[in-house]
């Protein structure tokens, strides 16, 4: 396992704007945000991969989404939309290792997924 950004945050090592969190997830502010707003659902629990979370939590998976869509509630833009995105991997632009995934909204988004 890779020491990382969102450990640090975890371990209060770290500021964030922290929206929600539970025993199993955070819910912080992309402190970059790319849209009006943007999330990032971080697992309490560190995974490196999609690879790993298979091996070891596959639940993992349907509660993220469980999460997300709470997210997006709190956040009120389920009704009009936004887009979920999860980097995996070197090609796929990930920057923090530790598994993650982005809530985007709160503005109408383009067409394009990748530039
Ligand atoms: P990814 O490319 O999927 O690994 O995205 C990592 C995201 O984490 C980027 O959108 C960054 O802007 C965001 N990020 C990096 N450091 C922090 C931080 N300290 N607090 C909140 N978000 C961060």
């Amino acid at each position: 396992m890779i020491e990382d950004i969102f450990c640090e945050i975890l371990k209060g090592e770290r500021k964030a704007d922290v929206v929600f969190k539970d025993k199993d997830f955070w819910v912080i502010k992309d402190i970059n945000p790319q849209a009006n707003i943007h999330l990032l659902i971080v697992p309490v629990n560190h995974f490196d991969s999609i690879k790993e979370i298979k091996e070891k939590d596959e639940a993992m998976f349907g509660r993220i989404f469980q999460v997300a869509d709470r997210a997006a509630i709190e956040a009120g833009i389920d009704e009009k939309g936004y887009r979920l995105i999860l980097n995996e991997g070197q090609d796929g632009g990930k920057v923090v290792p530790h598994f993650h995934m982005h809530l985007l909204g709160g503005n109408k988004l383009g067409p394009k997924i990748v530039n």
